[in-house]
């Protein structure tokens, strides 16, 4: 039995980002930029107006007060788009819209609130200095910056970025596909009429939504009999997929057969069982260059190996090397009793209150209790050494949201 930390290290040294692939910039938000992205131009484009106001020879504002205003003749409009086919002379002005770029002759931008119109001419009610109001080329990129870098972590910001340089698609990490086969001569799909004896495979379900959440592509692969050759026949048509995951048939019983089928398909077994609860009989390792994740059935179990060991691998797989996941200090408002020698991972509702983090259990732990996760939006972590904590004592807790 190997200890949590180990364990990650060996499953995050066994995976590797995919190869790229090109997308829609409009689906690139929480992609991995595959490649350095250069501009091929400036942004902006041109010098224009940050202001609706004047264009004007800023030396031409010198002395105007509304006491005594300078007075300008105005030999035109410029709207946003439009370009300016005349010069600025000595005491002229353009009038000018946002967004319009400066016309030639033109050294700063008075905005319209500090001036007054008076028939062909405009009063100048303040003087203003070289270049105010004037947004230059190239003052946010310029042409031939390294202006995204390989690795970043796509938004909203740089969707628009790209889309400000001209580039309607981009190479990103490829998702990963990620199959999903439940294992159970007792788990039936949910359509099915459910018989005494018989479970629901609910695993297959939260899997797949935790594939989803953290980028990866899930594929339901269905559920495999405690029996060889169907488990092999199963798992076999999983090796399409880039990280393939089951549910169930990794403990001690007699029908608990994926390890040893996984061996003799050629799985290099990298390690079985953590020092952890729930999920103590994790299964990992590699075929075909492929991780192998075997979960453990019982559906807490399933969830927190998931969400400890799964999504960061997924991430690491998808580009993304730091997990995302908070993990904070909170106060405990109950008694725990726990065992000794593994790490605990305690379903928890936490909450913001006065300053501090406060945490509660949800309920009955047993790794059957679906209903613990259901209500959970963090989890309690407790140390291995530990098998008493008291009320108020601090903790260490991973948000789940
Ligand atoms: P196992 O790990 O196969 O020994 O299963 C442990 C427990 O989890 C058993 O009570 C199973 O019925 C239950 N279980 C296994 N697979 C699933 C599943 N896909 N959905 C819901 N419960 C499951
Ligand atoms: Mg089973």
């Amino acid at each position: 039995m190997i200890k949590t930390e180990e364990a990650l290290k060996i499953i995050l040294g066994s995976v590797d980002s995919l190869d790229s692939e090109t997308v829609d910039i409009i689906d690139s938000s929480g992609r991995v930029l595959a490649e350095d992205v250069y501009s091929d131009c400036d942004i902006p484009a041109f010098d224009y107006s940050a202001m609706d106001g004047y264009a004007l020879k800023f030396s031409d504002t010198k002395g105007g007060s509304s006491e005594s205003p300078v007075i300008l003749e105005v030999i035109g409009e410029l709207r946003a788009g439009a370009v300016s086919s005349s010069k600025i002379e000595d005491n002229q002005a353009i009038k000018i819209m946002t967004g319009a770029p400066i016309p030639e002759g033109a050294d700063a931008v008075i905005m319209v609130e500090n001036t007054r119109a008076s028939g062909a001419d405009v009063k100048i009610l303040e003087e203003v200095k070289e270049g105010k109001n004037i947004r230059r080329a190239g003052e946010d990129i310029k042409n031939g910056d390294l202006v995204i870098q390989k690795g970043m972590l796509l938004n909203g910001a740089h969707a628009g970025m790209l889309a400000a340089l001209g580039m309607p698609w981009i190479r990103v990490i490829r998702k990963p596909k990620v199959a999903i086969l439940a294992t159970g001569d007792e788990i039936v799909d949910i359509e099915e009429k459910i018989e005494r004896g018989k479970v629901r495979n609910s695993n297959a379900y939260s899997l797949y939504s935790q594939v989803l959440t953290c980028g990866g592509i899930p594929v339901n692969k269905g559920i495999a009999k405690d029996e060889a050759g169907e488990l092999r026949a199963k798992l076999k048509s999983c090796l399409d997929c880039d990280v393939i995951l089951t549910s169930g048939g990794v403990s001690m019983g007699e029908y608990d057969l994926v390890k040893d089928v996984m061996v003799e398909m050629g799985m290099e077994l990298k390690f079985w069982k953590v020092a952890i609860r729930p999920g103590k009989p994790l299964l990992f390792g590699v075929i075909g260059g492929k991780p192998f994740f075997g979960l453990p059935g019982n559906p807490v179990s399933s969830m927190v190996v998931f969400e400890i060991f799964l999504r960061p691998a997924i991430l690491k797989i998808l580009g993304q090397e730091r997990d995302d996941r908070k993990e904070i200090e909170a106060v405990l408002e109950e008694d725990i009793e726990k065992k000794k020698g593994l790490r605990f991972f305690i379903r928890a509702q936490t909450q913001w209150r006065d300053g501090v983090y406060m945490t509660r259990t949800t309920g009955p732990q047993g790794s059957g209790i679906l209903r613990s996760m259901v209500l959970a939006n963090s989890l309690i972590i407790l140390p291995e050494d530990e098998v008493y904590l008291e009320k108020g004592k601090k903790v260490s807790v991973r948000l789940l949201d």
